[in-house]
């Protein structure tokens, strides 16, 4: 098995190679040297082995590739369309809703996701400092779980991981750690037995939150690793972007239920895409996807519809939509 960072450091960043690996041309898929100039490429090899060669409409082909589309400017759609400060005071931590507090360890992703609003900031860091953290934690006791975001928190090594997980551990009412991560579906590589036994140190206990849009994002080696790690008390949620031309359609969405079932996950959120500048082509509609969420749920048991939501600034949770 191929070390996860190796895995990372052989991605993809030239788009030609990419589409060479696929039998696809520029014209046919319309890429974009403008798209690609303002966020770059950035595949990883495991995630092109689930893309189908020959499809210009493949659904991750659709995430990953910058395309003409990208450059069309769409009113409302913005550069920083969350505008997320510190509200709490200390870079890095974020402290919107009750009893959870979020921190951002970096902004490096192993995977450029086109629809995603750091497209414009992928370099923007903002490490919080571990001191920081834990003196607001102390002085917060009503806080039992804290989420970790980013990015990706699983870019950071696993020493980085074992030094905030025996921190976190002085912190005696925190109950809950939760990971919010795209590595699952990315690099599943990353969900290595080292990082597990890290995790597993942890005082209470542990949520992986993974990020996958398609049935096809699954493989066999992310069902070996969610066992795993669900065998030492992991818990596995799953959310999606809601997104035109990759899941867009009830069947598609009911066909990523079932496979998240499959590999022992069970869906949590479907966000509505944040009007991020760039990523207008992927927009669905508010009614359209109310509609979509009704068509689901007359197609699936209640534990595999996930909730609708939208993030909206000032709320005290996210907006469930349907
Ligand atoms: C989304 C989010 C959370 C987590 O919300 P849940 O409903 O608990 O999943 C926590 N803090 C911030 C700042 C968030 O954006
Ligand atoms: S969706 Fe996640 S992994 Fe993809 S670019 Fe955005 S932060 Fe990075």
């Amino acid at each position: 098995m191929m070390r996860w960072q190796t895995v990372l450091q052989e991605a993809i960043r030239d788009p030609h190679a990419l589409l060479e690996a696929l039998q696809l041309t520029a014209d046919q898929v319309g890429l974009s040297e403008e798209a690609m100039a303002s966020f770059s490429c950035c595949v990883p090899k495991h995630w092109l082995g689930n893309m189908r060669v020959g499809d210009p409409d493949d659904p991750l082909l659709w995430q990953v590739l910058p395309r003409q589309w990208e450059t069309q400017s769409v009113s409302g759609f913005v550069a920083d369309p969350l505008g997320e400060q510190s509200s709490a005071g200390v870079p890095g931590l974020l402290h919107k809703y009750q009893g959870r507090v979020l921190l951002t360890l970096t902004q490096a992703c192993p995977i450029h996701c086109r629809y995603c609003f750091r497209r414009h900031f992928p370099y923007r860091d903002q490490r919080p400092r571990m001191a920081e953290v834990l003196s607001y934690l102390h002085a917060h006791p009503e806080v039992h779980e804290i989420l970790f975001s980013g990015g990706d928190p699983l870019m950071l090594g696993d020493e980085a991981w074992a030094s905030w997980v025996s921190a976190l551990n002085q912190v005696p009412h925190l109950r809950r750690l939760r990971v919010h991560t795209r590595m699952p579906s990315v690099v599943p590589e990353r969900l290595t037995s080292d990082l597990l036994a890290v995790f597993g140190a942890f005082q209470g206990a542990c949520i992986v939150v993974s990020h996958m849009n398609h049935a096809d994002e699954c493989s066999v080696l992310l069902k070996e690793r969610v066992r795993a790690w669900q065998q030492a008390g992991v818990t596995w949620l799953n959310q999606s972007v809601l997104l035109r031309r990759v899941n867009d359609d009830a069947l598609t969405l009911a066909a990523l239920s079932e496979a998240l079932f499959e590999h022992g996950i069970l869906p949590y959120y479907l966000h509505v895409l944040d009007p991020v500048d760039g990523a207008a082509h992927f927009e669905v509609g508010r009614t359209e996807a109310q509609a979509l969420m009704r068509a689901l749920r007359a197609r699936l048991p209640g534990y595999l519809v996930p909730r609708l939501v939208w993030e909206k600034p000032g709320a005290d949770a996210k907006v469930v939509l349907g």
